[in-house]
């Protein structure tokens, strides 16, 4: 693969920034230049042909169709569904015909349309790997998915949400957005071994006011979000984190571009300042990826409400990392192979309890931010919380199977659309189940506490046509994750399932296999 000479300007870089955010005057001049200036490189995707602006959705498709045709035996762009404004959203295939299986590698950008350097970052790539001259044996071992504009109509607008003012990043268990489903299905028929998810944060925040008396700002390029998520398998998660990670950071560092595990400042319930790290939410794309048992990255870029402010920089930086991915993945081939094979193996043996709830690991450490008025670093100590850390607080065995109402159709079509098997029973069948109960003064309408969700042991008759989710199958951490009752982002929390006028949760753990039923699609 081509090497760019990776030099950075370090002459001033003033930029003039358009943006009202009132943050964003901050970002200029000798902020920049001190602590973000932009490499000494040429990129020539759409958004680096003018100077102000980001791209429009044309320029991307044009840009694309043009880097397809140069090599149309090796990209294909298919559209995976319309935006709500009726825009296609393409999905660029890079990948071989024909010959060997290959490692599958998902990226997606701009699912948050505020964030263009994510999208235009995966331009880049593309395009390096198109021009690259050993592509062709990349393309023995490695094919791609790219998603590059997820959230299309958020993009044009230049706003995080879509034009439902959903943020598409709390919608992957929900799936309530047409965005999110078209996205969700196409990931889940591709089912890679390595799933991306590009992003840029806000530096300036208020809730940074209360750490000091300073004016502060987060002072890193990159902040990674891997997820902590204690039902991704182990072995997956180390894997994420000591290989790819670990890679990642150095290439990072060698170019100068500083980065962090992914933290929000907050404030815990005595009004203490802490660092919230990590993140294991299956409603967002890291840890619903991890869960189909795919090594899964979530990374943010220095850039939200900064307008075109250290542009070439972020774009170069997303683009880094994209390419260091691929580079580990190339490297470290077998072993990733074996890694997502293995986990997805024992992830059908059932091999693991699942984890009901984990506390964050709490400990005292220090950040850097970068002191506003004074352009110096300033290294605070602080509670940190590390979702990425986490232990295990409770747990409980796997059923064999999850059984779903005939009543429940629509919410075992978003458990397809997540990639999940479904069965339905061909005749009645009497089982031996366990059965979620509220207890009786719970039964009324809200949340009950996870402390009032009973199980009790029965023999049941489901009718025929009841639906079966077996835990012997690849994505059946999603499941587990999605309907236990007590998961924060699952179908109960969420009341996509209620509890009937008995106090019954209408989600059965079936404790044997079901022989009578047939797969559905
Ligand atoms: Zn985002």
């Amino acid at each position: 693969m081509k090497t760019l000479a990776y030099i950075f300007c370090l002459t001033l870089f003033l930029s003039v920034s358009n943006n009202t955010d009132a943050f964003s005057q901050l970002q200029t001049g000798t902020l920049v230049s001190k602590f973000f200036p932009d490499p000494d490189i040429e990129i020539n995707t759409p958004g680096f042909s003018h100077s102000d602006g980001f791209m429009k959705y044309n320029d991307m498709m044009n840009y694309l169709q043009m880097k397809a045709d140069k090599r149309s035996d090796i990209v294909k762009i298919t559209f995976i569904g319309e935006s709500i404004s009726g825009k296609k959203i393409p999905l660029v295939y890079l990948g071989k015909k024909s010959g060997n299986p290959t490692l599958k590698i998902w990226m997606q950008g701009g699912l948050h349309g505020n964030e263009p350097a994510g999208t235009e970052s995966i331009l880049m790539f593309i395009n390096e790997l198109i021009e690259a001259k050993n592509i062709d044996s990349i393309l023995n071992y490695i094919s791609f998915a790219f998603v590059p504009m997820a959230n299309i109509d958020g993009y044009e607008k230049q706003v995080r949400l879509n034009d439902n003012k959903a943020d598409l990043n709390r919608d992957q268990v929900k799936l309530e957005q047409k965005e999110s489903v078209y996205l969700k299905q196409a990931f889940s028929d591709f089912a890679p071994a390595v799933a991306i998810d590009f992003h840029e944060f806000r530096p300036f925040r208020k809730e940074l006011d209360k750490f000091s008396n300073k004016k502060l700002c987060i002072a890193q390029d990159i902040l990674f979000l891997p997820s902590g998520n204690l039902n991704i398998p182990v072995q997956l998660r180390e894997l994420t984190n000591l290989v790819y990670l670990s890679d990642v950071k150095e290439i990072l560092g060698k170019n100068e571009i500083t980065f962090n595990n992914y933290f929000v400042p907050d404030q815990d319930g005595n009004g203490m300042n802490v660092l919230r790290m990590g993140g294991d939410s299956p409603r967002s794309s890291s840890t619903s990826f991890g869960l189909t048992n795919a090594v899964s990255i979530l990374f943010e870029i220095r850039g939200i409400g900064l307008d075109r402010n250290s542009y070439k920089r972020r774009v170069f930086s997303g683009y880094l990392i994209a390419r260091s991915i691929m580079e580990t993945t190339l490297a470290n081939r077998a072993k990733v192979l074996e890694t997502v094979n293995a986990s997805i193996n024992e992830t059908i043996k059932r091999a693991n309890p699942i984890v009901l709830d984990s506390k964050p690991l709490g400990y005292q450490g220090s950040m850097d931010f970068i002191d506003v008025k004074n352009l110096e670093y300033v290294s605070l100590d602080m509670q940190i919380q590390d979702v990425g850390r986490s232990q295990s607080v409770s747990t409980r065995k796997r059923p064999k199977a999850y059984l779903l109402l005939a009543e429940n159709a629509p919410i075992v079509r978003k458990l397809q659309i997540l990639g999940l098997v479904v069965d339905t029973l061909k005749s009645d069948v009497k089982i031996k189940t366990e059965v979620f109960m509220l207890e009786p003064n719970d039964t009324k309408p809200g949340l009950p506490p996870d402390s009032s969700i009973r199980i009790s042991k029965q023999k049941r008759v489901f009718p025929k046509g009841c639906f079966v989710i077996t835990t012997a199958q690849k994505n059946a951490n999603l499941a587990v994750s999605i309907l236990e009752p007590e998961m924060e982002n699952g179908f109960f929390k969420y009341e996509m399932i209620k509890a009937n006028s008995e106090g019954e949760i209408p989600v059965y753990r079936l404790l044997t296999e079901v022989k009578s039923s047939k797969r559905i699609r």
